[in-house]
């Protein structure tokens, strides 16, 4: 089963406010119940994320090891 985080665990702001609507479980980082997603969607979101900041040039890419709690 996949893992879950949840927004408060999230370091970027971009995407605690991407899934602040996700539903509510247990995080597998901090134990708290929050909106979480899973590790496999935050990857996509990242992916997505760092294309749009190559084609939009308004951020510059930043590596998921930052985003994704340890
Ligand atoms: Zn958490």
């Amino acid at each position: 089963m996949s893992k879950q985080v949840c927004v408060d665990c999230i370091t970027d702001s971009y995407l605690q406010t991407n899934f602040a609507d996700n539903d509510v479980d247990e995080c597998d980082y901090c134990n708290e119940e929050r909106p979480v997603v899973t590790l496999e969607e935050l990857v996509e979101e990242l992916e997505e994320a760092i294309q749009a900041s190559f084609t939009y040039a308004e951020q510059p890419p930043r590596s998921y090891s930052s985003w994704i709690p340890t």
